[in-house]
């Protein structure tokens, strides 16, 4: 059993997909959650609600637009006021697939600004604190489009490549700040390959599109193309490879970025 007991965990995105699997697992391992995406008071209020019956001993939202730096900065300020995040999942992203010539630089701008940007600011706010605590986990959520490309994401794979890269100048400079008996201040990624949210149901639905509008077939279909196991991954995987991640006993596990992609970047 991993107990998160007196820690308090900021997800960014929380309020759906991925980022509430991971923040579903902190909680159940009594972690407090700062919850955090674009949401509305009640879709925010019922999230908080349901982290606390999983077992977080208190959750709270703290709203904050990622495309603008300042709003960053008064979240991370915010959640300091709240006791700070001893471990910072930086989840919230955004996707747009379209060819490089054709992608409109506003998309490549949000896209920059919403997957890496946000993830160095928050780190920078976070990391110092935790290394004076003697604990902290960064967790970032990349991808498989952290470690290989695929057309028709410029931007996307940029920043997730820029993620990878910043993880570990983090978890370098990191490596030996903290305390070992507290488990140290560890930086690492998760790469996910298809996890079914709503972050791909736009590429589901082209893919559906080929085939009458078959659903199952347009997943069959994007599974087939990249992803050996043919299996999407479940958000409550990726939250318990989180999880882990967040032990105490991971103290020496830093910098490295780990693929739950069913064998897509072992081709
Ligand atoms: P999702 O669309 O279900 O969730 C995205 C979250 O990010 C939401 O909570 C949303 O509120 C938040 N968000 C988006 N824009 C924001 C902004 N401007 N400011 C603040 N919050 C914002 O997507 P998901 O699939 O759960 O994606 C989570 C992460 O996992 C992303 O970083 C994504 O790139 C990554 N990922 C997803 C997959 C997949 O197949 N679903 C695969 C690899 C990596």
């Amino acid at each position: 059993m991993i107990d998160l007991a007196g820690k308090t965990a900021l997800v960014t995105g929380s309020v759906q997909g991925i980022g509430l699997g991971i923040a579903e697992a902190l909680a159940a391992a009594g972690a407090r959650i700062a919850v955090h995406g674009l949401a509305g008071d009640a879709e925010a209020q019922e999230v908080c609600a349901h982290l606390r019956a999983r077992g977080a001993p208190d959750a709270a939202f703290f709203p904050g637009d990622l495309r603008d730096s300042d709003r960053i900065e008064e979240l991370m300020g915010a959640v300091a006021a709240w006791g700070g995040a001893d471990i910072l999942v930086n989840n919230a992203g955004i996707q747009h697939a379209a060819p490089l010539a054709e992608m409109p630089r506003a998309k490549w701008e949000a896209i920059l600004q919403v997957n890496l940007t946000a993830a160095f600011l928050t780190m920078k706010a976070a990391l110092p604190v935790m290394a004076a605590r003697g604990y902290g986990r960064v967790v970032n959520i990349a991808s498989v489009h952290g470690l290989v490309a695929s057309k028709d994401k410029a931007p996307y794979v940029a920043a997730k490549f820029g993620l990878v890269g910043l993880s570990k100048v983090a978890a370098l400079e990191y490596a030996a700040r903290g305390v070992p008996a507290r488990g140290g201040v560890t930086v690492n990624c998760i790469c996910p390959g298809w996890v079914e949210t709503a972050l791909i149901e736009p590429q589901i639905a082209a893919r559906a599109a080929l085939h009458d509008g078959d659903r199952a077939r347009g997943v069959a279909d994007l599974l087939a193309e990249k992803q050996p196991s043919l299996r999407m991954s479940r958000t409550s995987e990726i939250g318990a490879l989180a999880l882990w991640l967040c032990a105490p006993m991971a103290h020496n596990l830093t910098g490295a970025a780990i693929p739950v992609d069913g064998g897509w970047t072992a081709q």
